[in-house]
């Protein structure tokens, strides 16, 4: 196969697969290399709103996920001011205004999915073990170095997608003056088995507790066995990494009887062996894009997770990444392909991550303010506020 049609992505995350089922379907050969030797179970629950599943419908998943993954009916918006939900926001309309479900799931399963799809697909060749090391341009195109343990390659390509997350070694190679930036914020994560909690608490619904500095999600995933638990806190603790062990002591300490009703206690007392992460961004404004090079997912513009479109938006930057390549076959018109995908993604993007940052001030408030806030969302009543996510979930590429 020549170098004129292969296009090589670096990391096989949530991005990565995607942007590969995307770029194979439009006739390209891929080459993934993961750093990671499997794909594991790490990591807990992703929200896919309709922009994002469409894609994946349309990539031929539904049957995969399907069955793994859990299509939740409200998200209830809970004030621990308050103690209960003071809306109710019925997820199957936006889903039929969408014309693609809202689904919950477990990112192995989503993960796993894709990699099924990955390997039956001969265009494209996942290589676990193998990590992006450099890039080279000539006049043909690039040459990719990769390295296996101890073993040094080369793969020549048309193209270089950085799906490698966060810490993307791409990002680092093309644009090293771009770094993550810590948030100040901590999430926590854990599952609970859903017979542990109260039927009203492992319902088919996203929770979304808001509390004084802090809040809490909890949805179901794997078909509803599990319930997927996320604590938002701020904190020092800035490590890399997706898996650091959580001490149960310190999140308890932090849900006091004073500051939280008993519901919101109760689900963090049930989670068995918490992980935390700490929570960078890296501003959609950085560059994205240099000759045959791009970056796509967090590693071009990973952002606060409280717009639930962490995953959503990597998987959007796939299908229109796919589109904007389609029918290219030389090293010459690539760049300006390339560019062009960054110019069509910055702007939503650069927005749903000021969305995401705006709605944490929102979840975080406290005193008259958190007052104000669960009056207003009372008064513009459920329908409205979930119609203020249109533009989110009704996007296509
Ligand atoms: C292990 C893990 C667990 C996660 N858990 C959650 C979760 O529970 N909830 C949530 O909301 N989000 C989670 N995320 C983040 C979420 O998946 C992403 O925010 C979102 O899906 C966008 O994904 P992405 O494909 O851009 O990047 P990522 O999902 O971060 O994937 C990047 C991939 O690139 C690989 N990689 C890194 N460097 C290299 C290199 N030099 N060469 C080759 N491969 C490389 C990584 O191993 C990884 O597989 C997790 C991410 C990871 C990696």
């Amino acid at each position: 196969m020549t170098a004129s049609r292969t296009v090589v992505v670096a990391g096989a995350g949530i991005g990565g697969l995607t942007a590969a089922l995307a770029l194979a379907a439009k006739g390209f050969r891929v080459v993934i290399l993961e750093k990671a030797e499997r794909l594991e179970e790490a990591g807990a629950g992703l929200q896919l709103s309709p922009n994002a599943s469409h894609i994946l419908i349309e990539l031929g998943l539904q049957d995969r996920l399907g069955s793994r993954a859990v299509t939740p009916e409200a998200i209830g918006i809970m004030s621990a001011r308050s103690g209960g939900e003071i809306a109710r926001l019925p997820l199957g309309d936006a889903a039929c205004r969408a014309g693609a479900p809202y689904w919950v799931v477990h990112r192995a399963d989503l993960q796993s999915a894709l990699q099924a799809r990955v390997n039956d697909n001969p265009d494209i060749e996942l290589r676990l073990g193998c990590q992006f090391e450099d890039v080279a341009t000539d006049a043909d195109g690039l040459t990719v170095v990769q390295r296996s343990g101890m073993t040094r390659q080369q793969e020549q390509a048309l193209a270089l997608i950085g799906a490698d997350g966060v810490w993307s070694a791409v990002r680092h190679r093309m644009f090293p003056r771009t770094q993550p930036q810590f948030s100040g914020l901590i999430a926590w994560r854990g599952t609970v088995e859903a017979t542990q909690l109260p039927r009203e608490y492992a319902s088919k619904r996203v929770q979304l507790w808001m509390g004084s500095n802090a809040h809490l999600v909890a949805y179901p995933i794997s078909s509803g066995r599990q319930i997927n638990v996320v604590a938002i806190l701020p904190g020092r603790w800035s490590r890399p990494g997706w898996s650091a062990c959580g001490e149960t002591m310190e999140i308890k300490s932090q849900f006091t009887p004073q500051q939280w009703p008993a519901p919101a206690r109760m689900t963090i007392g049930a989670v068995d062996g918490w992980r935390k992460w700490a929570l960078f961004t890296v501003p959609a404004g950085s560059a994205w894009s240099s000759g045959a090079v791009t970056l796509l997912g967090d590693a071009a513009h990973a952002m606060l997770p409280f717009a639930a479109q962490g995953a959503g938006m990597a998987i959007e930057d796939a299908a229109v990444l796919a589109k904007c390549l389609e029918g290219i076959e030389n090293a010459a018109a690539i760049a300006s392909a390339l560019q062009r995908y960054a110019g069509l993604r910055r702007a939503r993007v650069a927005r749903v991550a000021r969305a995401a940052r705006q709605n944490g001030k929102i979840y975080h408030l406290s005193g008259a303010a958190a007052l104000a806030r669960d009056l207003f969302i009372q008064t513009i009543g459920a329908r409205r506020m979930l119609a203020r996510q249109d533009w989110i979930y009704n996007w296509r590429a």
